[in-house]
């Protein structure tokens, strides 16, 4: 579904991720583990075809995403910092990206409120974002990228700012909704026990570089260097 072929990315002299190949199969959902500064995010914008690559390929569907025009990649992307519009609704936040596709109103409104039922915001409908917590402005953040059916969904820590309760809340819940939508999602976190919580399979990032791939499972049993060890063994 979503091929990574040798992929790297340069920033001037540095080379910031070094030859990655990876798979992500549809419906999945892959987490990009591993600590900060080893090029989660970088990865995530080459996937995008954000950041270009100096070396390799990204294919979503047997098609190069870099030569695609961003319109028809159909890749959408949650961050840490919400990137919603603080001063409009929750319903006109999650309405915005279905306003330029040029839907009936009365479709628009049976999308939203359907998306709103599934993110539990429903009550919401009408209050202001910049009026929410963090948690439920990360649901209308999930929302706002569902509602597109994006092929692919990218999500960049999208839980780190929020306290271990609702976090663990969240990830349960992005979980339930990955599923229940069949959607395909790359998740990144510098956080073991989520990673470990949520993914079907995980790889594990060092330095620009993957130093396993397995399911939770098999990287807390059988972990392949003595980094992925301990990295994995602080989540004890
Ligand atoms: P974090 O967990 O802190 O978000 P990360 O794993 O997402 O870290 P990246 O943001 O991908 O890490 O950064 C990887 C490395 O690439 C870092 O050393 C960073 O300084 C460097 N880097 C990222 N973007 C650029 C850029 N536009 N120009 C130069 N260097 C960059
Ligand atoms: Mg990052």
């Amino acid at each position: 579904y979503l091929e990574v072929i040798e992929g790297s990315v340069q920033f001037g002299e540095r080379q910031v991720l070094k030859n990655i190949s990876l798979t992500v199969e549809q419906g999945e959902l892959v987490t990009l583990l591993g600590p900060s500064g080893c090029g989660k995010s970088t990865l995530l914008r080459m996937i995008a075809g954000l950041d270009p690559l100096s070396h390799g390929v990204v294919k979503l569907e047997g098609k190069e995403i870099q030569h695609l025009p961003s319109r028809k990649r159909q890749i959408g992307m949650v961050f840490q910092s919400y990137a919603l519009f603080p001063t409009m609704t929750v319903f006109e936040n999650i309405a915005f990206g279905l306003r330029i596709q040029k839907l009936s109103k009365e479709v628009i409104e049976e999308k939203v409120l359907k998306i709103l039922e599934l993110v539990e915001m429903t009550l919401f409908k009408d209050q202001l974002v910049s009026r929410l917590s963090g948690g439920q402005k990360q649901r209308v953040a999930l929302a706002r990228s569902l509602i597109v059916e994006p092929k692919l969904l990218l999500l960049d820590e999208p839980l780190s700012a929020l306290d271990a309760r609702i976090r663990k809340q969240l990830q349960l819940e992005i979980r339930r909704i990955q599923k229940e939508l069949g959607i395909t999602m790359i998740f990144v976190t510098h956080d073991q026990e989520e990673a470990m919580r949520i993914s079907d399979r995980i790889y594990v990032l060092t330095e620009g570089e993957l130093a396993q791939v397995s399911t939770p499972e098999g990287i807390y049993t059988q972990p392949k260097t003595q980094f992925v060890a301990e990295f994995i063994g602080d989540y004890n």
